[in-house]
């Protein structure tokens, strides 16, 4: 054929998901279903409550929360417009809803403190690159409503909990004390005197937080910026007597616990809600922190509410899930007792699906394969999948108002009534 009379093929349109985002694939199910199972059974044993907020919050809640410093967050908020004029934001961390949420609802009449963890994603506008996306998931703990260290401890050893759980080895907390209202601007005044004749030598945006936010100096990459940041007044020797006493009760619980830690001098929060405790956790092989976590004892004001304080603290699922990856953890979630069920003729699959339904209602998961392949093409993927108990059903089956069932080990198979399925299955499921 010429070419020029060849059919024209239509280019399939590539569809792809947003920058920065993913979808999580049938093929992780077993890393996310370890992970959800893990973090309920260890919410639970926390006594944490479970909270969901909207995905969408108003702009002006974490606009207020941020106040002065909004306008550095702002660029990676993503934001919306909605038909009546009103200006959402997707969520940016899961604390700020929280107390939210704690405050709309009057939450301290139904526990004080409310002690409450979600599991939700994350939306931020960041560069996308590995472990930073712009959409990511965290589980979050939250204690709203004391200001004693033992809750900073509580959350901290709920977030170890689950790391732990999660089979994570060579975990480590970094830890610090930010220092609170008291203490706090007579540090800032100081890093201030200390950057301010050193411009020259940092990058730009170190030089504008200088007046605005000195405490974000502490985390900028630039080598020329950290290097000066190694002669820089810490916040341990500007500390007030409450923040020295309260961060040392925080240590005090951490040993106690066995958390191997490091403090840190440098880790800083950015917005002025935040406070006194600031933590980070890492695990072996992977070099970005998987959870981190503080109090943020002025957010409840910064919402216009009175002086509430708080702690929380959320482990980033992505990572430590890629941490577990990176570690070769094995995640098995637990799964209940499984059959696989073998639907040899169009005709069949009414009934099928009624003893199947039964087989679900007893708590007994089913595998269906309606025939396609051969029986026993259908029983090799059993095998393969580890499931060892088959059940049959044809025509006949249906005629005879029997089922086959076969275990797939050792290819022994009887037929048996089907009204009396889900009793056999049971016996047969026990005795292995
Ligand atoms: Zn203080
Ligand atoms: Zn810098």
């Amino acid at each position: 054929m010429p070419k020029d009379k060849k059919p024209k093929v239509k280019t399939p349109v590539e569809w792809k998901v947003p920058k920065g985002t993913a979808d999580i694939l049938p093929k992780e199910q077993e890393a996310w279903r370890f992970f959800w199972q893990t973090g309920l059974g260890v919410s639970e044993l926390h006594d944490f409550y479970f909270l969901e907020t909207p995905l969408l919050e108003t702009e002006e809640l974490f606009a207020s929360g941020l106040g002065d410093h909004y306008a550095a967050f702002e660029k990676i908020f993503y934001s919306l417009k909605d038909r009546e004029g009103e200006r959402l934001v997707l969520r940016f961390n899961p604390h700020v809803p929280a107390l939210r949420s704690y405050l709309c609802n009057h939450l301290a009449y139904f526990s004080s403190p409310l002690k409450v963890y979600s599991f939700n994603p994350v939306f931020r506008q960041v560069k996308p690159e590995p472990g930073f996306s712009r959409e990511f998931r965290e589980w979050s703990f939250d204690i709203i409503g004391e200001a004693d260290p033992i809750y900073d401890g509580e959350v901290i050893l709920a977030v170890y909990d689950l790391l732990r759980s999660l089979k994570l080895k060579g975990l480590k907390l970094v830890i610090n004390n930010a220092g609170c209202r008291v203490c706090r601007p007579a540090f800032k005044q100081k890093l201030k005197n200390y950057y301010r004749p050193l411009k020259e030598g940092l990058c730009k945006d170190c030089v504008r937080d200088i007046e605005e936010n000195p405490y974000a100096l502490a985390r900028c990459k630039e080598e020329k910026c950290a290097a000066l940041r190694a002669a820089a007044p810490i916040v341990l020797d500007y500390l007030c007597q409450n923040c020295n006493n309260h961060f040392k009760a925080v240590l005090e619980l951490v040993e106690d616990n066995g958390i191997a830690y490091a403090p840190d001098p440098h880790l800083l929060p950015l917005n002025d809600y935040s406070d006194r405790t600031t933590f980070e956790f890492f695990a072996a092989d992977y070099p970005l922190p998987i959870a981190s976590g503080g109090r943020y004892d002025y957010l409840a004001e910064a919402l216009k509410a009175r002086l509430t304080p708080a702690v929380g603290g959320a482990v980033g699922m992505e990572r430590a899930i890629e941490a577990m990856r990176l570690q070769g953890v094995a995640a098995h979630p637990k799964t209940r007792p499984r059959v696989f069920f073998v639907v040899l003729s169009d005709q069949a699959k009414k009934a099928a699906l009624r003893l199947m339904n039964d087989l679900r209602g007893s708590g007994i998961a089913v595998v269906e394969v309606v025939g396609k392949k051969t029986l026993k093409a259908q029983l090799r993927i059993a095998d393969r999948i580890g499931i060892r108990l088959a059940l049959i059903l044809g025509q006949k089956e249906v005629f005879e108002g029997t089922i086959m069932v076969r275990d797939t080990t050792t290819g022994a198979q009887e037929t048996i009534v089907a009204e009396r399925l889900v009793e056999e299955v049971k016996k047969r499921l026990n005795s292995k």
